[in-house]
This record gives C-alpha cells, sequence and structure tokens, in this order.
C-alpha cells in the first residue's frame, strides 16, 4: 500500500507559475497548510484528491483595486462575500479610507476579515465616503501630515495613497492636488493610484507629472481623456509605461469600454494589474467580481498565461504581498490557492451599455493557508443577493 504523504491533491489541473509565464498539467499536493509538492502522480499518495482536469489551478488571487470599507462608506463591499468567496484571497481597497477613518477600517474590516487587507489611503482624510460629495472640494482636507502618520503607523496595511483626478472630485485645483499628493507619496515612499476619466485636464499632461510605480486607474474607460486616440493608444501611455508608470484595468461601475479594452489589446496594449473596482455600487452587476472581469477581458482577446500574472504575482509585488506567499504557488509556500473553470456561455456587460457573449470564470476550489473557503454562486444568477 502507498504511504499518505499529503493532506489534499489537486490533481490533474492546469496549472499556472505566474512568475515564470508558464503552466503545465501537474498535481499540486498540500500538507499542513503548505503546497507540500507540485509533481505529476500525487493522488495515490493523498488523503483527499479533487479531480482538476480541465480546470486552472493558480495561487489565490489578489485584487489590487476594489472598496470594502463596509457600513460606513456607500460604496463599501463586504470583503469575504465580494471577493474571497470568489476566489480572492487578498485584496488592496483603493481610497475608501481616508487618515481620519483608517482606525475603524482597521479595528471592523481588516482585523475581523478572513482574507488578507491593505489599502491605498485616500490623500483626503474624508476619503470616499460618500460617492455624491467630491473628497477634494474642499482642498484643505489634503492633510499631508495625517496621511503620513497613518502610513508610519500602519506599514502592514497602507501600501500607497490614492487620489480621485475626476472633476467633480477635485474642481480646478488638480495640478495643485496631484502635486501636494506626490509629494507625500515620496515622502513615504510609496506610489500613488490616480483615478482618470472625467478629469479636467487631457490624460497626456496627468501622465507626465506621475513616478514609476504609480498606478493609472480604469485604462479601459469610455470616458473623455482615456488611453485612446484615434483608435490608437496615444504616445504618452505608452512613453510613461516606458518609464514605469503602470495601468489597472479597474473595470467599476462606469470604467470598463468594452470597445477601448478591444483595440487596446489588439494593439497589444495590456493592463500591468487586472483588477475590479468591485464596490457596493457594482458587485451585483455590472462588475460582479474580479474573476468576471478576468473572463470579460479574456473574451476580448488576453489569454490565460497573460492573465494570470496579472491577477496574482503583479498585484501581490506591488502591494508587497508577495513576501508573504501571495501571488505564488511554489513548493513550501503557503497554500493560497484558487482553482477555476469555465462555464457555459453568458451575456457579459461593460460600463458602457454593451455586452458580449462569453464563458464566465468560476472558482472550483479556493483555499486560503491551506483552510478550505466556501465559495458563493455568481451574483448574476442570483440578483437578491
Ligand atoms: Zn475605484
Amino acid at each position: 500500500m502507498t504511504e499518505i504523504s499529503f493532506d489534499l491533491v489537486l490533481s490533474g489541473g492546469t496549472v499556472f507559475d505566474p512568475v515564470a509565464g508558464t503552466h503545465a498539467v501537474t498535481d499540486v499536493a498540500v500538507t499542513d497548510g503548505r503546497v507540500a509538492r507540485i509533481a505529476p502522480s500525487l493522488a495515490a499518495q493523498a488523503r483527499e484528491v479533487v479531480d482538476c482536469a480541465g480546470k486552472w489551478v493558480m495561487p489565490g488571487l489578489v485584487e489590487g483595486h476594489t472598496h470594502v470599507f463596509e457600513n460606513v462608506s456607500k460604496v463599501g463591499a463586504p470583503p469575504d462575500e465580494a471577493h474571497l468567496r470568489r476566489g480572492v484571497v487578498a485584496a488592496a481597497d483603493a481610497g475608501t479610507v481616508g487618515a481620519s477613518t483608517f482606525a475603524a477600517f482597521r479595528e471592523f474590516v481588516v482585523r475581523p476579515a478572513e482574507m488578507r487587507l491593505v489599502n491605498f489611503l485616500n490623500v483626503s482624510v474624508l476619503g470616499l465616503i460618500d460617492f455624491r460629495f467630491g473628497e477634494l472640494l474642499n482642498p484643505d482636507t489634503l492633510v499631508a501630515e495625517d496621511a503620513l502618520a497613518v502610513a508610519r503607523d500602519n506599514p502592514d496595511v497602507v501600501r500607497g495613497f490614492k487620489i480621485r483626478l475626476s472633476e467633480d472630485v477635485v474642481g480646478s485645483a488638480w495640478r495643485s492636488l496631484l502635486k501636494s499628493s506626490l509629494a507625500l507619496a515620496t515622502d513615504a515612499g510609496l506610489p500613488l493610484m490616480v483615478h482618470i476619466g472625467e478629469t479636467e485636464e487631457p490624460l497626456p499632461e496627468v501622465l507626465g507629472m506621475l513616478r514609476p510605480g504609480d498606478i493609472v486607474a480604469h485604462c479601459y474607460t469610455g470616458k473623455p481623456h482615456g488611453i485612446l486616440d484615434d483608435d490608437k493608444v496615444i504616445p504618452a501611455v505608452l512613453d510613461a509605461r516606458a518609464r514605469g508608470v503602470l495601468f489597472d484595468s479597474a473595470h467599476g461601475k462606469s470604467n470598463l469600454s468594452f470597445e477601448v479594452a478591444r483595440k487596446a489589446i489588439a494593439e497589444g496594449f495590456l493592463p500591468d494589474l487586472l483588477t475590479s473596482d468591485t464596490s457596493a455600487r457594482n458587485w451585483r452587476g455590472p462588475v460582479f467580481d474580479l474573476v468576471t472581469s478576468a473572463a470579460k477581458l479574456r473574451a476580448l482577446g488576453m489569454t490565460m498565461d497573460e492573465i494570470v500574472p496579472r491577477m496574482t504575482i503583479a498585484p501581490a509585488r506591488r502591494l508587497g504581498l508577495d513576501t508573504e506567499g501571495y501571488g505564488t504557488l511554489v513548493e513550501g509556500g503557503p497554500a493560497h490557492v484558487t482553482v477555476l473553470e469555465d462555464t457555459e456561455e453568458t451575456t457579459l456587460p461593460d460600463a458602457a451599455g454593451n455586452s458580449i457573449v462569453a464563458p464566465r470564470l468560476e472558482p472550483a476550489l479556493v483555499l486560503h493557508g491551506g483552510q478550505r473557503v466556501e465559495t458563493s454562486p455568481w451574483r448574476g444568477l442570483d440578483t437578491a443577493r
């Protein structure tokens, strides 16, 4: 009789190594919360075997842009329900929280969550409590000392800063507010995430001010001042990327246009970070979750080999979560694993009133630190959720 060596073996799936950018059909063995072996034919040594044939096996997903300040902000979705139960084991809140509300975020959201949460702290002390009232319309709410103090005292959570540069948020003071935000991010040694779309000024002017490592949110927005001109990615966007400025795909309620994404992807302009911008405003549609955002971009031309690193290792590195074993699937590392499977063809909406018909990606099995996570069904199937 073969000796039992592993608690669990995920057998025969297509297993991704997002660091190497490769995949192979093989087995993944888990013991005591860690990845014990990645090799073919391990099933005979397992206490439990899950057949993953025909499924995609990857590191637990990392969401680089979401809004999870539940019960305080009107845009806050419940983190575990919106993310963990849909295959995402770690996520970054993108500016829902400002310095004045950070203590509540830490106590009531980060601490009780079953998943790992970090954030981009809003440069306004108010944060994004209620999107009807721009948090920087009073520019005095940008208090650099407060933001810096919160970042300094909470390095386990604060991994960057966020400014929303829409006209209804910053008014006409966008340039001085962006400068102050960049200065404080430089002081803290952290990146700045900048929300584009609906900006007063054309995008090149904004991009010219950003530093390597800063993140432009919503690269496939269909709103004015986006990345395309005459159906081509504008040179300033390519220049910014060449300098190390990053672009996230943050779908959001109103910032993914299939038309823009299809053209940009055809040109080879892929997001550095594949993110969903899930919030209480969109988690029942049109965004739903990160895996549905990924399925949409796959339908528009991205391959799984291009998709997987952008929702695992790339955000994990940017958020400093790779050092905790997020974003990778390696022998000896923590068993954060997401297994996805293709579904039937489904009509999927963008944020601009268009739709495509494509298979969705659904979490078939999720492990966080080796613990099996109970998954939730796709919320498009049950609008009452
Ligand atoms: Zn957002």
